[in-house]
């Protein structure tokens, strides 16, 4: 018989992170679908109570120590175990400014979500998956993230994106050989909430982070797009 995989992923109300979770539970996955407001995430697992894999919401804003603590208690309690994480959570914070004129509390918001929060979780989550020797975290970051783009647009959201993939690279450096591979995934362009109506279907940026999240080779501590890497 298949091994039963547990899945978290963050943010999975809406946009990428629900169609994440969707892609994951079609493929008979037990999807904790994590959203910061308990009705949302309630109403987005109901949308794919069809699914072979079972969708449970569960209260989850990744700025939250308590939030994130009582998570994973709950998680070793029901599960003993995770098998998937995706860090998706995540905004596109004051993308009309730039370096000189853009205010700390924007900045600060941006790393208080996408690094401090992805990191908190991973801190909490991995050592459920090193009990079983099998792992697979997904951060979600972007192309702005990558030190070899330029642009000025959007700094907290840049800066705060390369930090991420800075953490990525240390986190999988640490698993190394454990079993738990660590990977940055960027969406590309993708027609959610934050990307606007001009990006690429969702189910295709979903797909690059469903890619890193089944992996079947070895791959770790790498920056990819659609299943290609790309420069950090
Ligand atoms: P959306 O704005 O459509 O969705 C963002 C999701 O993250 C929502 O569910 C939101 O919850 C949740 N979220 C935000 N902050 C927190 C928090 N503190 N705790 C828990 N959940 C939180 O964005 P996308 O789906 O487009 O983006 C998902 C990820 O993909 C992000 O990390 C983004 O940076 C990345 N990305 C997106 C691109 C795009 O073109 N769309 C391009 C490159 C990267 P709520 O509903 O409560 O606000």
């Amino acid at each position: 018989t298949p091994i039963h995989r547990v899945a978290l992923v963050t943010g999975a109300n809406r946009g990428l992170g629900f169609e994440v979770a969707r892609q994951l539970g079609e493929r008979g996955m037990t999807v904790l679908l994590g959203a910061r407001d308990m009705d949302k995430g309630l109403h987005a697992a109901r949308q794919l109570a069809h699914l072979p894999g079972e969708m449970i919401a569960v209260q989850l804003d990744i700025t939250r120590q308590d939030q994130v603590d009582t998570l994973a208690r709950w998680i070793t309690i029901t599960y003993g175990r995770l098998d998937v994480l995706v860090n998706n959570a995540g905004g596109y914070y004051h993308p009309r400014t730039n370096p000189v004129e853009v205010d700390i509390a924007p900045a600060r918001e941006a790393m208080d979500t996408h690094l401090f929060g992805t990191w908190r979780v991973c801190s909490a989550m991995s050592p459920l998956m090193h009990r079983h020797g099998y792992g697979r975290i997904v951060n979600v970051s972007s192309g702005y993230g990558a030190t070899t783009t330029s642009g000025a647009n959007c700094p907290a959201y840049r800066v705060s994106k390369a930090a991420l993939n800075s953490y990525t690279r240390t986190l999988a450096s640490e698993l190394e050989g454990s079993g738990i591979l660590v990977n940055a995934v960027c969406p590309g362009w993708v027609a959610t909430d934050m990307g606007g109506p001009g990006g690429r279907p969702v189910r295709d940026g979903a797909a690059g982070i469903v890619w890193a999240a089944c992996l079947t080779e070895s791959l770790t501590g790498g920056f990819y797009r659609d299943g290609q890497r790309i420069a950090w």
